[in-house]
């Protein structure tokens, strides 16, 4: 086995059964991939779309794509044409045009609302409020092509474990509230994508079903 499929199994073993694995691949080339997937990994992310396009283009038809980085409306169209999952809808404009291109394009895209729980200013995201606000409107009822799966969050970049832990906690009891009243008759929102390199056994700890792992897997990205 090689490096990559190691680390691959090593994680996967320490994971439960209800949290998959996505490999992180972006800055990694496409033969890093086929490696992962010969090992047996079909779930991968992708942060930029001409990476996402490109990779899609050369690699086995079955993997499932992962779009996990901010989203630009006018890269949308791409994206939708090729992701299973976006796991970053920062803004209800976004989502609308996910819902736009999907419909046309006669594609179900599942999505997670990425929330901003870390400390710093840089990472984009709903707060609480903005985030039930949309889940209370109109718009959100209307969505016919996109289904809301889950929520997604990334920690605060720091060595303090129990902040990163916090605020995983803050996310998924933010979930679970959800879960128990907006969306309670939605069995379909029951995913939290957390956890990364460092931080993803607290993440798992938290409730995640999701996490997005990149360089622990691929090594330092260039
Ligand atoms: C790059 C990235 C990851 C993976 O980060 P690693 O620290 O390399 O595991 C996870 N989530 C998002 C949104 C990313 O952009």
């Amino acid at each position: 086995m090689s490096h990559i499929q190691n680390k691959i199994e090593e994680i996967k073993a320490t994971l439960p059964k209800e949290c998959r694995l996505i490999a992180v691949s972006k800055f990694h080339p496409s033969e890093s991939i086929q490696e992962a997937y010969d090992a047996g990994q079909r779930i991968f992310g992708e942060s930029r779309v001409q990476e996402l396009v490109s990779k899609q283009a050369e690699l086995p038809k079955d993997i499932e794509w992962h779009f996990i980085g901010h989203l630009q409306t006018n890269k949308v169209k791409q994206v939708v044409a090729i992701a299973d999952t976006i796991h970053s809808i920062d803004s209800p404009k976004l989502l609308a045009e996910v819902e736009r291109f999907a419909l046309k394009a006669e594609r179900k895209i599942k999505c997670f609302l990425q929330i901003h729980i870390a400390q710093e200013d840089t990472k984009f995201g709903f707060d609480f409020k903005e985030c039930r606000e949309l889940l209370e409107s109109e718009f959100f009822s209307s969505l016919k092509s996109v289904e809301i799966v889950g929520l997604m969050g990334m920690a605060t970049y720091t060595d303090d474990r129990e902040m990163i832990k916090s605020e995983f906690h803050s996310l998924s009891s933010f979930f679970n509230e959800l879960r128990e009243t907006l969306m309670k008759d939605k069995p379909g929102f029951c995913e939290l994508s957390m956890g990364m390199s460092d931080d993803y056994k607290l993440a798992v700890e938290e409730g995640s079903t999701y996490v997005r792992i990149g360089s622990t897997i691929f090594g330092v990205r260039q």
